[in-house]
């Protein structure tokens, strides 16, 4: 029998960084010492007082039962507090806070909640590879909007047409940004709330690197402009602001409509999350936030290794205000895949395409600032030993 796909599945993008992993792995297999810095993947432990907690809660046979549908209460009072006192958010628990097998799975099932065939979701250009899987298993149609260096790495809403923002229904936000390093200001935010009422569009705003900011900038929270929780959901991770990627933990938080929604749609997939990793995801957002002011001070000292050091060879670099990645101009006209591979070949280190995250990222190359700073700086010596 031929098993036929169906429509949703065969929509599904093609996974462009398959290709790079494939390539570095290659490397790898003959013997060379790659220095990896073309992925999203923190290098750096949980911090020991979580895996602890979940340790304990392990231990605990309450944990092994079934979770309560759509999570533990006391997470989801736990996410409102701490967004309260980091970012002077009110969210009720009950109802404006949506548990999630981490943030790129609340990311795809939005689409799912929101979207229909005919339906226009806005998408950033360059952005996260993820927006685009769900929107195509939704059947509705993208339309990019560029993220330009000369416009500070902000979409700009002008330049839509009215066909587009008569259909329009969905848009994804995300800053700081993967891979611009870019952030928000309240102004651009204030615009975005303003535009989305008026045209009827719901804003997902990606807050993944909402702990990243650089030089003393905490980032902006969306929901803390007035009037977002009428028009938009912000989506949070665990992965990144204390190193839990593996454990799959994220939050979907703002507009209560939305968020039943995802609740709805998840109470058809999944239960919830094992209980003892919401337990340990609980410890981690009420002790001492000291591990995250850590974290952000190793990724700036990271920052400024590579790029002094790239700036020192000559590049013109962008300085990433947040995220952990650098968003590099690439230097002597190449295409992006064609210079990554460059790299790979001749310096065994991987950096992603920019042409990988969309049209607008032709020109660039994204590094993660993900291995410690010697190797960071071995990086950059390799680089600037190979001609370019
Ligand atoms: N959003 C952005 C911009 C990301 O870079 C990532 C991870 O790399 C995610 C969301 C998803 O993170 P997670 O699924 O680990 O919560």
């Amino acid at each position: 029998m031929k098993v036929q796909p169906a429509d949703r599945i065969l929509r599904l993008p093609e996974q462009f960084f398959s290709a790079l992993v494939r390539k570095a792995n290659s490397y790898l297999a003959k013997g060379y010492d790659v220095i990896n810095l073309g992925q999203g993947n923190p290098d750096l432990p949980t911090p020991s007082h979580i895996v602890e907690s979940l340790r304990e809660a392990a231990l605990d046979p309450a944990t092994h039962r079934y979770p309560p549908f759509s999570g533990l209460p006391e997470l989801k009072e736990a996410i409102a507090d701490w967004y309260k006192s980091e970012f002077d958010v009110e969210l009720d628990p009950a109802a404006e806070v949506a548990i999630l097998f981490g943030g790129k799975v609340g990311l795809v099932e939005i689409s799912q909640c929101l979207l229909n065939h005919g339906d226009v979701c806005l998408v950033p250009d360059p952005g996260y590879p993820d927006y685009w899987s769900g929107v195509a298993m939704s059947g509705a149609e993208m339309v990019m909007m560029p993220l330009l260096r000369e416009n500070d790495f902000l979409p700009d809403y002008s330049l839509l047409s009215q066909d587009v923002l008569l259909r329009a229904k969905l848009m994804f936000l995300n800053y700081p940004n993967n891979p611009t390093a870019a952030v928000a200001n309240r102004e651009f935010f204030r615009e975005t709330v303003e535009f989305a009422a008026k045209n009827g569009i719901v804003v997902a705003h990606d807050f993944a690197y909402g702990a990243i900011g650089f030089d003393g900038q905490k980032p902006l929270s969306f929901l803390q402009i007035p009037g977002a929780k009428e028009v938009g959901v912000e989506f949070y991770t665990m992965s990144k602001t204390y190193n839990m990627a593996g454990w799959r933990v994220g939050f979907a938080l703002g507009n209560r409509d939305v968020i039943s929604l995802i609740n709805l749609l998840q109470d058809h997939f999944y239960v919830s999350l094992f209980a003892a990793i919401q337990r340990a995801s609980i410890t981690a957002l009420r002790s001492s936030q000291e591990c995250v002011r850590e974290l952000v001070a190793t990724y700036q000292r990271r920052r400024d290794v590579l790029v002094g050091g790239l700036r020192e060879l000559g590049w013109d670099c962008l300085t990433p205000k947040g995220s952990f990645f650098a968003w590099i101009p690439i230097p002597n006209g190449m295409r992006s895949v064609e210079f990554a591979d460059h790299l790979l070949e001749r310096a065994h280190v991987v950096v992603a395409p920019g042409i990988g995250f969309g049209k607008c990222g032709e020109g660039y190359v994204r590094v993660g600032l993900l291995a410690p700073e010697a190797r960071l700086r071995e990086a950059v010596e390799r680089i600037g030993s190979i001609r370019l």
